[in-house]
C-alpha cells in the first residue's frame, strides 16, 4: 500500500484511482449501481408533494442499503436538513456529511450514549415514560439540547401513549431546560389509502401536537405525503420513495429507479428436456433449453424466495423472479442458491448474449418491486438484503 499526504496526492494519482475504479466494475461478478442524481430529484419531488411541510429524509439502515455516505451528501446537497436515523451510531456517522442538518434518532437514547449524542449533536426520539425521564436527568446534568416525542396513534410500536403525551405538554413543573423540536407519530396504513386507520390515526396526531403549541409535528412518511396536505403538517419522512421504491399499494410508481444490481453470466449452458435443474432437482426442463448461470445468490439478497416456478418452496405467487437483459424478460429457474442463480435464456436469438453479459435483477428495466413481490416481499428488504458483495458505482456529477 502506498501512502500519500494530501501534498503528494496529485490529481493524476486521483485520475488513476478513478479509472481502476471504472476496470473494476467493469468486470465485477456482481455490481450496483446508485443514480444519486435521481436520489436528488426524488428528494425535490417530495418535497414538492409535501406541499407547505419541510420534507426530511430517511437514510436509516445506511441509507436502505444504498451508503449512507454517498446518499447522504447527495440528499444534502439536494437541500435535506432534517434527516432521520434509527440508530445514534447512524446519526455519527452521517453527521460529517450532512454538517448543518438536523439529525433525529429514532430508537431514542439510552445510558452510555449521552455522549454520542452530544458530540454530534444527535437528536434522541423518545419514546417511553422511562426514557422521558432518562433525558430529564441527562440535561438536568448536561444542560439545554433538543430532543424529540414520538407519540403512538395506534401502532403499538415505539411511542407515548396519547394520554401520556397529553400529560407532558400540560405539565407545568417540566425543566425549562426540556425543549422538544418535534413531535411525531406513523402511520401504520399509510400504504392503503382507503384504511379508515389513517383517518382515526390523523384524528389523534391533531389533538396531540395542538397540545405542543409551538413545537413541529410531523406524521407522514413516503405514503402519507400522497395522502395530501392533511397529513403534511410541518415536517414530512419520506424514506422508499427517494430510493425509487413504491410507496402506495395500487397506484404507479412516480419516482425514478435509483438502484440498479447487475450479476454477471458465469457461463451459457444447453440442457436437455427432462434434465433437471439446481438443488433438489425441483424444476424438471419442458423443452431443450439453455442456462445462464450468474454470480448472485441469496448471500447477495437474491432471496431464495425468488426461486423459479416449479420449485417445491413457492406457494404463494406461481412465478419466480425475472431477470432482464438484451431486451428480453429472462425468468430464474430452479432452486436459488448461496453464490448462483440460474436463468432461462432459452427463448433469447442465439448469439445475443455470451458470458461475460450483464443480466439485471432490478433498475429501470425490472421494477424494484415487482422482483419483491415474486418473493412475497416489499422493496424495502430487497434494498437492505443487498450484502457486502456488490461492486458500488455511485452516479452524480454534481459534486
Ligand atoms: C422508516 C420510517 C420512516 C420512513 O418510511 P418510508 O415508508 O420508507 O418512507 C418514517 N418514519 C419512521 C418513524 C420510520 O420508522
Amino acid at each position: 500500500m502506498t501512502e500519500f499526504d494530501d501534498a503528494e496526492f496529485d490529481e493524476t494519482a486521483d485520475m488513476a484511482a478513478l479509472l481502476d475504479e471504472a476496470d473494476e466494475f467493469d468486470v465485477a461478478p456482481l455490481r450496483l449501481t446508485v443514480d444519486l442524481a435521481a436520489l436528488g430529484e426524488n428528494w425535490r419531488d417530495l418535497a414538492r408533494l409535501s406541499g407547505r411541510a419541510r420534507a426530511g429524509a430517511v437514510v436509516k439502515a445506511d441509507a436502505y442499503g444504498l451508503g449512507i455516505e454517498d446518499c447522504g451528501t447527495a440528499l444534502y446537497h439536494a437541500g435535506a436538513r432534517d434527516f432521520f436515523v434509527a440508530a445514534a451510531s447512524e446519526g455519527a456517522t452521517l453527521r460529517a456529511y450532512a454538517p448543518e442538518a438536523r439529525i433525529f434518532v429514532l430508537c431514542g437514547i439510552w445510558p452510555g450514549q449521552e455522549q454520542l449524542f452530544f458530540d454530534h449533536d444527535l437528536v434522541p426520539v423518545l419514546a417511553s415514560e422511562e426514557q422521558l425521564a432518562f433525558w430529564m436527568a441527562v440535561i438536568a446534568e448536561r444542560g439545554e439540547h433538543p430532543c424529540a416525542l414520538q407519540v403512538d396513534t395506534g401502532f403499538n410500536r415505539l411511542g407515548l401513549s396519547v394520554e401520556e403525551a397529553m400529560e407532558l405538554a400540560q405539565d407545568v413543573s417540566r425543566p425549562a431546560s426540556f425543549s422538544p423540536v418535534l413531535v411525531l407519530s406513523h402511520l401504520h396504513s399509510g400504504d392503503t389509502p382507503s384504511a379508515d386507520a389513517n383517518r382515526a390515526q390523523l384524528q389523534q396526531f391533531r389533538d396531540v401536537s395542538a397540545a405542543f403549541e409551538g413545537v413541529e409535528a410531523s406524521l407522514s412518511a413516503s405514503a402519507g405525503i400522497f395522502l395530501g396536505a392533511d397529513y403534511h403538517f410541518d415536517l414530512t419522512r419520506p424514506g422508499i420513495a427517494l430510493y425509487g421504491g413504491e410507496a402506495v399499494n395500487g397506484m404507479a410508481n412516480p419516482m425514478r429507479p435509483v438502484a440498479t444490481t447487475e450479476s454477471r453470466i458465469l457461463q451459457i449452458r444447453t440442457a436437455k428436456a427432462g434434465e433437471t435443474v439446481s438443488y433438489g432437482g425441483t424444476h424438471r426442463l419442458a423443452r431443450d433449453s439453455r442456462l445462464a448461470v450468474t454470480s448472485v445468490g441469496y448471500a447477495d439478497g437474491y432471496l431464495r424466495n425468488l426461486s423459479g416456478a416449479g420449485v417445491a418452496l413457492r406457494t404463494s405467487v406461481a412465478a419466480g423472479a425475472f431477470g432482464f437483459i438484451a431486451g428480453h424478460r429472462v425468468p430464474v429457474v430452479g432452486r436459488i442458491t448461496m453464490d448462483l442463480t440460474i436463468f432461462d435464456v432459452t427463448d433469447l436469438p442465439q448469439g445475443l448474449i455470451t458470458a461475460g453479459d450483464y443480466i439485471e435483477l432490478f433498475g429501470p428495466n425490472m421494477p424494484l418491486d415487482d422482483v419483491a413481490r415474486a418473493a412475497g416481499t416489499i422493496g424495502y428488504e430487497m434494498l437492505t438484503s443487498l450484502g457486502l458483495r456488490y461492486e458500488r458505482r455511485y452516479l452524480d456529477g454534481h459534486f
